[in-house]
């Protein structure tokens, strides 16, 4: 999709470093990171928002991958949040569907 920072991050055209890649999906840090350990996972796929997803197993393994990560990294145990905003009232920026995974720090409730 033309204009999507996320498309251009999967094409390569912005330089990225890739926390993990596969045929599906590819995760990265976060650029605004908002805890100690922050990176996003995206479907290679152009999806708008969370409205506009269909594919459960591309969703699902989204999360999977997540897990994985933070397992990878350390912090699985201690635990961490994802969370997929829609939207405007979800705060959504990026409009290619994205899984937060924060985590590394005490998160609080309500998000707020
Ligand atoms: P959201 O508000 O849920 O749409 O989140 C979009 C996220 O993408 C924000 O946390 C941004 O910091 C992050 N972001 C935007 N541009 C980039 C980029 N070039 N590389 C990594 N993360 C980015």
């Amino acid at each position: 999709m033309e204009n999507c920072i996320f498309c251009a991050i999967i094409k390569g055209d912005i330089p990225t470093e890739k926390l993990y890649e596969d045929d599906d999906v590819v995760a990265f840090e976060d650029i605004n990171a908002q805890a100690p350990e922050h990176f996003l996972v995206i479907p290679k796929k152009h999806i708008a928002t969370p409205n506009d997803a269909e594919d459960d197993a591309l969703l699902g393994k989204l999360s999977l991958i997540a897990a994985k990560i933070a397992k990878e990294r350390g912090f699985s145990e201690n635990g961490y949040r994802l969370v997929m905003n829609c939207n405007k009232d979800g705060c959504q920026s990026v409009y290619h569907i994205h899984l937060h995974c924060l985590g590394g720090r005490q998160m609080t409730w309500p998000p707020g």
